[in-house]
């Protein structure tokens, strides 16, 4: 028997252990069971080089539990330990500046563990005493048995063990007992150690027997030892695929394409990533993906380790280049893990450029599905944005799909503006701006749905990367004015034709807080709508931004501002107009002398005040003149009134914006009920 002191910094070291390291305590069992994989796989190379002559064909790690003895053991039939390496790399944890170094990360569990290789110690967090009986591969080699109970203080002694290997045992502490619960080492085993690459057996198998689980004489294994991602792509079928992402993710639907990754240079990193099938927008969820080192698990907060865009897919990836054992933040500014991050990145636009070569029909299924990681990438990767435009693409409205080069081919000759600039018709919803839709590929252009949450931002980008280009909602103007092709020559009213039949219509306008209506007027055609509702597409991008950036601020608290086109040729435009000559002309008429009379007055007491000072100008003058200027204003309000109200009574004018409204979509509860009730009395 021997006693001795574990390395002397170890004073230190265990306080620490068992203190700071306790919020991660469930990664003992990984660092156990990893090493214990590790010295079965040491064992292999060894057999493979000749150095070792027993059978190797059975290796195996086992976790066993006793809860009577209250331990927790893992045995390996691995490479085992003598005397000597226990001495060695057991009990000499030698590493210098360590108060420094302890100091400084004691908040963070893993970077200790990882720096200092103190993976076997972390089974102190849960244990008050630690044994360690191994037997050596090496010729002659005796059986001995450690034993520490977190003391610096060890033992080491001989002890039976006939077979080549180690079992470590771990006398679980009474804080701790949560790990002698068979479910609870189930769940860790399952999270960290289900794609060893050694058998790890953990109890039996099960069987249902009159209405119970119980246990069958056969080992259960816990881990897959050859998971999908460590194949050739070229062994694998598509169910293959699709049977290893669902056990991943047992409750997800079917994935729309997979990718599997399979790089040698300049860093080894193999895996496969999955985009998953979203069923609505909101379900986006980040972190999906598992990062393994060597089979191991390591962490499934992959941020800042992948591009964020591929944060959204599932998957695994698998690289011995990403340390086990280190915290975020270094994996974060590591230059290696920002190299494999643009490196996936690469590879992913690759693939789906491939496929997309390969098999365009189904790409082009999947695409409305598979569009939100697209867009989501080119929005925050600008190489994956250059790599995505060749097979981005855009759908139409008769669901056509396009590649930008390919639309831009199509709407060149038909849709390019008096400026030179290519303007991309779009809408955000089929049904609600039908009408619009309708006008526009009325006169022969082509209108793209652009509908989901990310497609305004990507407009923005598609337009800052291309100043030659631009987007117009369909609804952003009457349809002549969309595209503009010349100056136009058209016949438009005056000046004021326009500042008398404005109050006719804007009393028809509906009134509410939300919307603001400015009357225009234009020459549509005789066959074209009587009245337009549009809406600047600067403006609504500008309340579109403001709302999903959410908060008040300038444009979000602006009223919508919406314009009323009322086409001036149209017959039933004409015949409003008819109908206020015929029920106002005479007074109007009057009233119009009476303000030129006003206006003329006026201008001539403002002439004789040219060049006067102000105290020169008579007294009599400057109130006469302040009189005038009222009755004036006066006037004008009389006559605003009159058009006013004899709008509000033309049924004619108000069934027509109320047709434009019903176009928009507009048209809703009392105001609708009005109009049908109209509608029926206007047809009797
Ligand atoms: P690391 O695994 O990072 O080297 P550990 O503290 O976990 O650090 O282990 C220290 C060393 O102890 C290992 O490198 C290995 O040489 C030896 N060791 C640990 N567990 C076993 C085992 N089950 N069989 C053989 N050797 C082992």
């Amino acid at each position: 028997m021997q006693t001795g002191k574990i390395g002397v910094t170890s004073e230190n070291l265990f306080p620490i252990i068992k203190k700071f390291l306790y919020s991660d305590h469930d990664i003992f069992l990984r660092e156990i069971v990893s090493n214990a994989v590790d010295a079965t796989q040491k064992l292999k190379t060894l057999a493979s080089k000749g150095e070792y002559n027993g059978d190797v064909t059975e290796l195996k790690v086992k976790v066993k539990l006793d809860k009577e003895a209250k331990t927790l053991t893992v045995s390996d039939n691995g490479i085992g330990m003598t005397a000597e390496e226990i001495e060695k790399y057991i009990n000499q944890i030698a590493f210098s500046g360590a108060n420094e170094f302890l100091e400084k990360y004691k908040k963070d569990a893993n970077a200790i563990i990882g720096h200092f290789g103190l993976g076997f110690y972390s089974s102190f967090m849960v244990s008050e005493k630690v044994e360690i009986i191994t037997k050596s591969y090496q010729e002659g080699a005796k059986a001995v048995k450690w034993s520490c109970d977190g003391t610096p203080e060890y033992n080491i002694d001989d002890a039976e063990r006939d077979e080549v290997g180690t079992d470590i045992v771990m006398h679980i502490n009474s804080d701790s007992e949560e790990f002698l619960e068979e479910h609870k080492i189930s769940e860790i085993l399952e999270k960290y150690c289900k794609f060893l690459p050694i058998p790890v057996l953990f109890g039996k198998k099960k069987e249902w027997k009159d209405g119970k689980q119980v246990d069958t004489g056969e080992d259960n294994q816990i881990n897959d030892t050859e998971p999908n991602w460590t194949k050739m792509p070229a062994d694998l079928k598509d169910e293959d695929y699709s049977g290893f992402y669902h056990r991943l993710y047992p409750m997800a639907d079917e994935p729309l394409f997979n990718i599997h990754l399979n790089v040698d240079y300049p860093f080894n990193l193999t895996g496969i990533l999955y985009f998953p099938k979203i069923k609505n927008n909101f379900e986006v969820q980040k972190n999906k993906i598992q990062l393994y080192s060597n089979q191991v698990f390591v962490t499934d907060s992959v941020e800042g380790i992948v591009p964020e865009f591929l944060t959204l897919l599932h998957g695994v990836l698998d690289s011995p280049d990403i340390p086990l054992n280190v915290s975020r933040s270094y994996l974060q500014s590591d230059s290696n893990v920002k190299k494999i991050s643009s490196h996936i990145s690469k590879k992913v636009a690759d693939r789906l450029s491939d496929i997309f070569k390969e098999k365009r029909d189904e790409f082009e299924k999947k695409w409305d599905d598979l569009k939100i990681f697209i867009e989501y990438g080119m929005l925050t990767d600008d190489k994956f944005y250059d790599r995505a435009m060749k097979f981005f693409l855009f759908k139409n409205t008769e669901d056509k799909y396009f590649t930008f080069e390919e639309y831009e081919k199509l709407i060149k000759d038909s849709q390019t503006d008096k400026d030179k600039k290519l303007v991309y018709l779009y809408t955000t919803n089929k049904e609600e701006q039908y009408t619009f839709v309708e006008e526009a590929r009325g006169k022969g252009y082509d209108v793209l749905v652009l509908d989901d949450v990310l497609a305004p931002h990507l407009i923005s980008r598609f337009e800052q990367k291309h100043s030659d280009k631009q987007f117009v909602r369909v609804d952003a103007d009457v349809v002549e004015n969309l595209i503009k092709k010349e100056d136009s020559s058209k016949e438009e009213l005056t000046w004021e034709q326009k500042q008398e039949l404005s109050p006719v219509f804007q009393a028809v306008c509906p009134e509410t807080n939300n919307h603001n209506f400015l009357v225009d007027f234009q020459d549509l055609g005789e066959n074209g709508s009587p009245m337009v509702i549009t809406r600047s597409e600067f403006m609504r991008r500008m309340k579109d931004m403001s709302a999903s950036q959410g908060g008040m601020n300038f444009y979000g608290d602006m009223p919508d501002s919406l314009n009323l086109v009322v086409n001036t040729t149209h017959p039933l435009v004409k015949k409003v107009v008819e109908a206020k000559d015929k029920k106002l002309g005479k007074s109007l008429e009057k009233l119009a002398t009476d303000i030129e009379t006003k206006k003329a007055e006026i201008s001539e007491l403002e002439k004789a005040k040219e060049g006067k000072k102000e105290e020169e100008v008579p007294q009599a003058d400057k109130e006469k003149l302040d009189s005038l200027n009222s009755e004036l204003a006066k006037l004008e309000e009389n006559k605003r009134e009159k058009l006013t109200g004899f709008g509000k009574n033309n049924k004619l004018a108000k069934q027509l914006v109320d047709l434009a409204l019903l176009a928009n979509n507009m048209l809703k509860g009392a105001d609708l009920d009005k109009f049908v009730k109209r509608s029926v009395e206007l047809i009797k």
